[in-house]
């Protein structure tokens, strides 16, 4: 027996955002509206994500000793999220400084600070959580070498969901452990290769597959995803939606799919879900903020 449904290793960071009417040049300061602090990290947002559709979860993270790594905690916990292995101290909690126009176009500045101190070592120590966890989903705003060794000690049996965000060429150890490797457009491309990607959705999933995972989805924004595996490629329909704010929407639909393949579903129909909740999710603002419930999340189109 488990006691997790879906373990997530990954990122937890807050999100500094400040409204501005132009954002600054070099050597310029401008003034903006009031900050507004949330929280983010692609690890948070998957484990709060799958937490709040009723998935047992836990995370295995690094926040600061400070105000913001209590900020991720209260968050995590007021969606379900187990904590105990969100490991405190060491460097300031991650930050993302986000400036935003009034025509949405942003300006980004992330420092890793305890994301970056996730190591090797933090994943040996936390063997009894990854034993305990049916499913186990990585994102790589974490380094690369502590991703490899959660695959390396991953209990026989438990499956392993990678989104390669931000994408980098990662090492064939990684790649076999996917079942499977979850990319949008970008992501997918990077992988790829620049340059020698095309523009066929189908084929960068099956580019992808020839990499070495076990499956693959590519996730396509309002167009839905494709699974591949060795049977092929098949579409998964989006839902139409009002969007309002696509931000956060990949982590929701990737930590549904974790979930739903961890209870049994077979790769299409755990995507379908996960396009579901992933539609949901970009129907309000904010990203954990926009997270929807069982109950919220829309049934399938007649
Ligand atoms: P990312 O956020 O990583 O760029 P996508 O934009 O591909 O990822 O979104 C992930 C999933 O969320 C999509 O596969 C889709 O199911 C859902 N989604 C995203 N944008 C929309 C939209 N405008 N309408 C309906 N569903 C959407």
């Amino acid at each position: 027996m488990y006691d997790y449904d879906l373990l997530v290793v990954g990122s937890a960071n807050a999100d500094l955002v400040v409204g501005v009417e132009r954002r600054p040049g070099a050597g310029e300061t401008v003034l903006g509206g009031d900050l507004a602090v949330h929280p983010g990290g692609k690890g948070a947002n998957q484990a709060v994500a799958a937490a709040r559709l009723g998935a047992r979860t836990a995370l295995l993270a690094r926040v600061g000793d400070d105000g913001h790594g209590r900020l991720l905690l209260d968050s995590l916990r007021s969606a379900g999220v187990d904590t105990s292995a969100v490991l405190a101290g060491g460097a300031p909690t991650g930050v993302a400084l986000i400036t935003v126009d009034p025509s949405g176009d942003n300006s980004i500045v992330v420092s890793p600070g305890a994301n970056a101190r996730l190591t090797e070592g933090d994943v040996q120590a936390a063997a009894g959580v990854l034993g305990a966890a049916r499913v186990v989903s990585a994102q790589l705003e974490i380094p690369l070498e502590t991703v490899s060794a959660v695959v390396r000690a991953l209990p026989e049996g438990t499956r392993f969901v990678l989104n390669p965000s931000p994408p980098r060429p990662l090492p064939a150890e990684v790649l076999a452990a996917c079942d499977p490797l979850v990319v949008n457009e970008h992501e997918a491309r990077v992988l790829l290769g620049d340059g020698e990607s095309g523009d066929d959705p189908a084929g960068w999933a099956r580019g992808l597959l020839a990499l070495g995972p076990r499956s693959v989805v590519v996730t396509l924004g309002a167009e839905g995803a494709l699974v591949c595996d060795a049977s092929g490629v098949r579409a998964v329909p989006s839902l139409p939606v009002d969007a309002v704010d696509t931000t956060g929407a990949g982590d929701a639909f990737t930590a549904a799919l974790a979930w739903r393949l961890g209870a049994g579903g077979e790769l299409p129909e755990a995507a379908a879900y996960a396009a579901r909740v992933g539609a949901a999710a970009v129907t309000r603002r904010g990203a954990q903020e926009s997270y929807p419930t069982a109950a919220e999340v829309p049934p399938p189109a007649a």
